[in-house]
């Protein structure tokens, strides 16, 4: 099976105001990151199953997802895919990027779950949805 897995306010939160009393994850310019807790136990539980084929995918720019991935540090292989890989819209509340399987240059048929804060800016076909409180302070 394939595991799509959201950044921002899914797996980690960054700020440009540091939070007090709490380690952040990594700091670049003035942007302080903070994983979710458990991040880590669960992607190590994530690599135990070689069967899942573990992609990001994240409407944030390219070299910022990057980042973000370097420190959550998986040790198994993933594939991401950033806001290129999104369609913009606008509308009232600005621009929003949507997110489609379709967009992506995966195989179609594989049992897909998506781990998303915003399931509600997601094209549903071919993906199973489980929308995640989303992370913020
Ligand atoms: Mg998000």
């Amino acid at each position: 099976m394939r595991l799509i897995l959201d950044l921002d306010h899914c797996l980690i939160f960054s700020s440009y105001s540091e939070i007090e009393n709490l380690s952040s994850h990594g700091k670049r310019n003035y942007l302080f990151l903070y994983h979710r807790p458990g991040l880590s136990e669960f992607i190590r539980k994530i690599e135990k199953f070689r069967n899942i084929e573990l992609v990001f995918y994240t409407s944030a720019k390219s070299e910022y997802a990057k980042w973000v991935v370097t420190t959550i540090d998986p040790k198994i292989n993933y594939k991401l895919f950033t806001r290129s890989s999104t369609s913009k819209k606008f509308t009232e509340y600005g621009e929003l990027y949507y997110k489609a399987l379709s967009k992506l240059p995966l195989h179609q048929d594989m049992p897909t779950v998506v781990l998303d804060d915003r399931t509600d800016l997601w094209d549903p076909t071919g993906v199973h949805l489980i929308d995640i409180e989303s992370m913020a302070w």
